[in-house]
């Protein structure tokens, strides 16, 4: 056996099985210690300072240093460190953060579930979509639409929502009764000369096509971002969710918002559901919910469901279902305080002013030798790196391009996050204009130096 050496780095590798890494380069390269963080800007164990242009994970809307929440957390903590609430146990941070939530939301919704992750919220949903209809009496309407490129997050049911081929290959996913359709991604999928609005319609169409070819009976509900993010930041055309949601309600689809990236103010609005027209049945969120500081997320449901569900319990005893932290007191805390700070900066207000910087600085990018389109809305985009911009075609291998610019950009002090040859950018919501620009700066030379790479 070798030895161990003493250094983090050393026995990161010795110790660490890490997520969403190639296991095998790992071991060689190493990982990237992050050691702490101060406002947009994380800083690594060697003092090398970088905006983080993800904000972590699409999640750390107020960025690092937030004294608040870690008073919030502290306080709560010192009165009431954990308490489960199943079998009618409750608490004040969760009844309160149910309420504020229920007041938010984009469209009325009557009771709130709490669970640990975007993963475990939607997982819940899966499981709650099923009870509705057994609870309806519909045993045989059960199979649920997602899309292709869509993430929803990798558990064993939620990895098959996911519609993203490393999700599935080698798990031997997806499991039964999920499917996927179209993405809504014109740049890549519309045919030639199609418009936005008659590739929606397109979508639209083949939508109620497969309803029909699987029966109306049989398909309970579509999962859907309002802007898929994990999948490259995919903004659908405009009409696109006026035109699904008829054939949705036509038959008796329920529509689920998965919200965990949009949600609190990253496409502009309150909700991606405001952005898009999305009049969602049930909703979930996460991430923003608590500035990632906690671990926490939130399932919304209607009347309508919540309706079946209180019946099905009454009839068997009990809604089964519940996770240990569900709505842990100290992350509830930190995801109200979380609520009231967006309320007291007047984040929205922020958020739409500093976006058309964003936005200005993202486009530019296009014109760019190696990217083919830019794109983005509020404080959330990508670029999609190409070899040929006319022809539209990608680098090869597929993800080769998105590593090597990803990687130029941490040497230039910018953190990205490459899905594929797309690079996202999804700063905390509290950056200003001036990091903006150094962000894209930063990134843009990133750029220029993969040209001599690539080209
Ligand atoms: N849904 C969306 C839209 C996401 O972007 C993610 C994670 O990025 C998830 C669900 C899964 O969330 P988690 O990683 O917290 O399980």
């Amino acid at each position: 056996m070798t030895a161990i050496g003493n250094s983090p780095a050393s026995r990161d590798k010795a110790f660490v099985l890490h997520p969403y890494t190639n296991l095998k380069a790992h071991e060689t390269q190493g990982p990237m210690i992050i050691d702490r963080g101060q406002g947009v800007r994380v800083y690594d164990d060697s003092g090398k300072e970088y905006i983080e242009g993800l904000a972590s994970l699409w999640c750390v809307s107020l960025g690092w240093g937030q004294e608040r929440l870690v008073e919030a957390a502290a306080r709560q903590m010192r009165k009431l460190a954990t308490y489960h609430t199943f079998t009618h146990k409750s608490h004040e941070p969760m009844i309160d953060l149910a309420e504020a939530l229920l007041k938010l939301a984009p469209v009325p919704m009557s009771k709130v579930f709490f669970a640990n992750s975007g993963s475990e919220a939607n997982d819940t949903v899966i499981k709650i979509i099923w009870y509705y209809n057994n609870a309806l009496g519909r045993p045989e309407k059960k199979k649920i639409l997602s899309r292709l490129k869509a993430y929803h997050g990798v558990t064993v049911a939620t990895a098959s929502l996911t519609g993203l081929p490393n999700n599935h290959r080698d798990f031997d996913l997806p499991i039964a009764r999920i499917q996927h359709l179209d993405c809504p991604h014109h740049y890549r999928f519309a045919e030639p000369g199609e418009t936005e609005e008659q590739f929606a319609t397109r979508l639209a169409e083949n939508l109620e096509a497969h309803i029909l070819a699987e029966g109306p009976d049989t398909v309970a509900a579509m999962f859907a971002e309002p802007i898929m993010g994990a999948g490259g930041v995919i903004i659908p055309p405009e009409t696109y969710f006026a035109k699904i949601q008829p054939i949705l309600k036509k038959y008796d689809v329920l529509l689920i918002a998965d919200e965990v990236i949009c949600g609190f103010g990253r496409t502009g609005n309150f909700w991606g559901s405001e952005t898009v027209g999305m009049q969602p049945d049930i909703l979930t969120c996460a991430k923003q919910l608590s500035s990632g500081y906690l671990p926490i997320s939130a399932v919304m449901v209607n009347e309508k469901v919540y309706q079946a569900m209180v019946a099905e319990s009454e009839k068997i005893g009990i809604f089964g279902h519940g996770f240990t932290y569900s709505a842990h007191p100290v992350a509830a805390a930190v995801a109200l305080e979380t609520l009231k700070i967006y309320e007291d900066m007047d984040m929205l207000n922020h958020v739409r002013s500093v976006s058309p910087r964003f936005l200005e600085r993202l486009t530019a990018l296009g014109d760019h030798p190696l990217i083919g389109e830019a794109r983005g809305i509020g404080l959330i985009g990508a670029v999609e790196l190409v070899a040929d911009k006319e022809t539209k075609t990608p680098f090869e291998p597929a993800g080769m391009a998105g590593a090597k610019v990803n990687a130029l950009g941490h040497e230039q002090g910018v953190i990205t996050r490459a899905m594929g040859d797309r690079i996202a950018f999804c700063p905390p919501l509290v950056i200003g204009t001036d990091d903006i620009d150094e962000m894209f700066d930063r990134f843009t030379r990133a750029l220029d130096a993969a040209i001599p790479v690539l080209k």
